[in-house]
């Protein structure tokens, strides 16, 4: 019987829906220790992790110096629920990287950092439609469970119980990389739009980069009406470069969701921006947001190594090197489409080039990928367990290492895709 078929007091045998490995129909991986670029099951086998904590380890798993820093701030302290000095430096390391900039809160996690963003936007216009596009992912409040990525994609949901159709009914869904179909609703309906929420680049649908001039047409047209531009770089920032998707691209949003990397492995999420629509946050302004666990000692401490190594390392420079291995041997596979920005790619099995959209993700031969998966797993590298998600590159990879992989990957493509 499957590990997540047993009576167990975890819901689905899992605390988070991707990790029961259902879209590619194994049993999920129960871990029992990672170090570096590798996770290690409960019978001590070694996998080369792809998942990398979702995209949260830049520098792999259990790196000293984030181990150190985490030790020695619980010695300290674990949770004061007050103020710090480590959440102070961390709202400055992440404000030195996007120069426009002003204030940041933090919060825990990626869910409240973009739910926050929008109760912002809204408050700050006085309207009420969100506009998202189809396969992002924002985290899981009501608003964003429309035609979401991640989890959702892979579970074939349009949506979820229990949100409320008024709720519902506050999300515009558009098909992303579409810029007519932007220009067209604000025409339409631009008055009543507070916010475009947008992944600068996707990464809840399998990589998915902006079309030259789509960001551009996001910046342009909230500015025109009065909107505000959210991106969420909970994946993208300090990960597709030092400056997030926003400096990658030259397209700079009203308001920052962070999240992952900022936290260097322990749970987190951040909303920045300009003073003048930050300060509207609890206690500064009339918009409510707390958190009993925000910015605390521990994980605040992770994220001021992790930032600090990054930069000491030029981590991304790094990350770039990395990448141009699985390039060499990936990009002219025959039968896939490989696409990577920076320390995050994907291989869609899918004809005919990178897809553009989630309509075009979704073409993508599902069955092909989990027979790919599974005969990975066996081989000891671990892919994100569905087509839909991205695969994270780290700094504890090497080039012999990432040689060694692409090399398996391209033996079992020719494999998966003959059936
Ligand atoms: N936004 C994006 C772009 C994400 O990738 C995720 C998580 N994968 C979230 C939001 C939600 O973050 P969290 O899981 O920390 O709530």
């Amino acid at each position: 019987m499957r590990r997540d078929q047993v009576q167990s007091y975890l819901v689905g045998g899992v605390n988070s829906p991707v990790r029961a490995f259902r879209a590619v129909d194994e049993e999920p991986l129960v871990v029992a220790r990672a170090e570096g670029p590798f996770v290690y099951d409960e019978e001590g086998r070694r996998y080369l992790d792809f998942i990398g904590g979702w995209g949260a380890l830049i520098l792999g798993h259990a790196h000293p110096a984030v181990v150190e820093a985490v030790e020695n701030a619980a010695s300290r302290g674990i949770c004061f629920g007050l103020s710090h000095p480590g959440e102070e430096e961390l709202a400055e390391r992440i404000a030195a990287a996007f120069p426009w900039i002003d204030r940041v809160r933090l919060v825990n996690s990626g869910t409240e950092a973009c739910m926050t963003a929008v109760r912002l936007a809204r408050a700050v216009t006085g309207r009420t439609l969100c506009v998202k596009f189809e396969g992002c992912y924002h985290g899981h409040a009501d608003g964003f469970l429309v035609k979401m990525g991640s989890g959702g994609a892979t579970l074939g949901l349009p949506s979820s119980q229990g949100v409320p159709s008024e709720i519902a009914g506050t999300t515009v869904v558009l098909p992303y990389n579409d810029e007519g179909m932007v220009r067209r609703l604000f025409a339409e309906q631009g008055e009543e739009i507070a916010a475009v929420i947008v992944e600068p680049v996707a990464g809840n649908m399998g990589v998915v980069p902006p079309r030259p001039g789509f960001l551009e047409t996001l910046r342009e047209e909230t500015r025109r009406w009065g909107a505000l531009l959210i991106f969420d770089e909970v994946m993208t920032g300090f990960r597709v470069s030092r400056d997030g998707a926003a400096g990658r691209f030259g397209v700079w949003p009203d308001l920052l969701c962070l999240g992952k990397i900022i936290g260097g492995g322990l749970p987190i999420g951040a909303v920045a921006g300009p003073a003048e629509i930050m300060d509207l946050l609890s206690p500064a302004g009339p918009v409510y947001q707390a958190g009993t666990f925000a910015g605390g000692p521990v994980v605040c401490a992770a994220g001021n190594v992790t930032l600090r190594v990054c930069d000491e390392e030029d981590v991304w420079a790094l990350l770039e090197r990395l990448g141009r291995v699985l390039d060499r041997h990936l990009s002219s596979l025959e039968g896939v489409s490989y696409v990577r920005c920076g320390g995050m790619w994907s291989l869609f099995f899918l004809e005919g080039g990178a897809p553009l959209d989630f309509q075009e993700v979704q073409r993508q031969d599902s069955a092909a990928f989990a027979r790919f998966h599974a005969v990975l797993r066996s081989r000891g590298i671990l892919a994100p367990p569905s087509a839909y998600e991205a695969w994270f590159l780290n700094t504890a990879m090497d080039e012999a290492l990432l040689e060694e992989a692409a090399r398996t990957i391209r033996e079992e493509v020719e494999e998966a895709r003959r059936g």
